[in-house]
């Protein structure tokens, strides 16, 4: 007999019939007479109901029926006379796959605190909580793949292991495989790379974006999507050593189509979820609304998490310079009080209070900002006319800061080696780089996007550990 998924029962498939039905038990009650076991497989938040008559089915044969254990039931899929489910399943056989001791399982039924979930990361996907968050995460995968494709962009697989470090100094992993006790040196007792894996020096990749203007060049329009390393030791609720990030780039678009992209872009994952991951958002703006009440009264949310998503993608992104940044932020009660702890003035990197500020006091909307600064961006984008600044976007998001960061790229040859050579990076280490600029270049421009911020902000989660399976963050590796 074929196994149905408990989201498929719960829809009604099968009614009246005999079914069988695989899972983890989350809960078991009953009485003499009866009992009620809560059955869940993953496939969505809510739990199906077993009931095991006790004419049916002894005392003995239940005990090793506990929270965490897998199980196999077959029996009828009839409409539910209790409250909270449409249907249930009257169990007529139930096979203990796997036990589960209550003495020794972890995942008992009162609520866990996050903290001490992530120390049990390879079993709080069995939570509702990570439930939620796993498949509106998955969905938003999708839904990445699904807008570049419909939109005749061309998925590029960048690569992990790079030699280029022009953009990572000081943040990257070095990838070797030499002995690290008795590494091969040359006669000035430096370490001799040559003698490496790659006959050179390696690192994880910080970004695909170099690679992916290459690819533009030739495609058009691309985007990668994958795993990027940061050895950055930021322990912030933002920050992972290891993230996915996606990175489009398009040949022949501005600034501004660029910004304009990055918005549709983020609308249309955000209303993807919201359409096919209702359930576990409704849980998760819920959990949201609990975990406010403990928290004081100007730290709480003003609107709910589907009333924030909602709000997002039927309202335009606000588009401002850095300099009208910075205005405002002059402008402001908070910085006549003296509120912030860094620094405002023209020139300076906007840190996370001032991108909060903007977001989520003054607009209380996502913001893109526009035109930085030269010195505080990196090399590659494109200089604007009043030689001070440069084409960049950053787009913030309430509760996150950041999310996407991108420019237009400077395709004038002159220029850009002029940009290398000043922040310190030798022309000739770019050679490939250059040649796209070389021949046949043309205007193009491109963004990232932290896939994880975004789920943070799908999800409504606090933290970035809280939505990637398995963190990597300083001093942890565990998993
Ligand atoms: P931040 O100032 O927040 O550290 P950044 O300026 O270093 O960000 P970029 O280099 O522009 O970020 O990277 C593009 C995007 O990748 C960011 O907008 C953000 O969404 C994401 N991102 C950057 N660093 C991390 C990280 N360590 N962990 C998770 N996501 C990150
Ligand atoms: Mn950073």
């Amino acid at each position: 007999m074929q196994r149905t998924k408990v989201k498929d029962l719960l829809q009604g498939a099968e009614v009246d019939k005999e079914v069988l039905l695989k899972g983890w038990v989350r809960t078991k009650r009953g009485n003499k007479f009866v009992n009620f076991i809560a059955v869940n497989d993953g496939s969505t938040i809510n739990n199906l109901q077993v009931v095991a008559d006790a004419e049916k089915f002894s005392e003995e044969t239940l005990k090793d029926v506990t929270t965490g254990a897998a199980i196999a039931v077959t029996g009828t899929l009839v409409a539910s006379q209790g409250k909270g489910q449409a249907y249930e399943v009257q169990a007529s056989s139930i096979e203990v796959l796997g036990k589960a001791d209550p003495e020794t399982y972890p995942l008992q039924k009162k609520a866990h605190s996050l903290e001490f979930l992530r120390e049990i990361a390879h079993l709080r996907f069995r939570t509702n909580t990570f439930g939620a968050v796993f498949r509106v995460r998955n969905a938003m995968a999708f839904a990445v793949h699904k807008f570049f494709n419909e939109n005749g962009f061309v998925y590029v697989h960048t690569p992990i292991i790079t030699a280029s470090d022009a953009e990572g100094a000081g943040e990257m992993f070095q990838v070797t495989t030499m002995d690290l006790n008795n590494p091969p040196r040359t006669e000035d007792g430096n370490i001799n790379f040559e003698e490496d894996f790659f006959g050179r020096s390696t690192n994880l990749t910080v970004s695909g974006q170099m690679e992916g203007e290459v690819a533009a060049m030739a495609l058009s329009d691309i985007y990668t999507f994958g795993p990027t390393f940061r050895a950055e030791n930021s322990n912030t609720t933002r920050h992972l050593a290891e993230f996915w990030m996606i990175e489009p780039e398009m040949a022949f678009y501005d600034l501004k189509m660029n910004a304009d992209l990055a918005e549709e872009f983020i609308k249309y994952i955000i209303r993807y979820a919201l359409e096919n991951n209702r359930e576990d958002i409704e849980f998760l703006a819920q959990r949201q609304a609990e975990e406010d009440k403990s928290k004081p009264q100007n730290e709480r949310q003003e609107m709910t998490l589907i009333e924030k998503l909602e709000f997002v993608v039927n309202n335009d992104f606000e588009r401002i310079t850095y300099t009208e940044a910075i205005d405002i932020l002059l402008n402001s009660n908070h910085y006549k009080k003296k509120k912030f702890q860094f620094d405002v003035k023209w020139g300076v990197d906007l840190q996370s209070e001032h991108e909060r500020y903007l977001v989520e006091k003054h607009f209380k909307k996502p913001v893109i900002v526009m035109d930085y600064p030269k010195d505080i961006k990196s090399f590659y984008m494109r200089q604007n006319d009043d030689g001070k600044t440069v084409a960049a976007m950053d787009i913030l998001a309430p509760g996150i800061g950041e999310i996407v960061g991108g420019s237009q790229r400077e395709e004038r040859m002159d220029i850009l080696i002029e940009r290398m050579k000043a922040v310190g990076i030798n022309p000739d280490d770019m050679w490939w780089f250059l040649d796209t600029r070389r021949f046949g270049g043309c205007p193009h421009a491109g963004f990232g996007l932290g896939f994880e911020r975004m789920v943070q902000f799908v999800t409504g989660m606090g933290n970035i550990r809280d939505v990637i399976p398995f963190p990597r963050t300083p001093q942890n590796a565990e998993f």
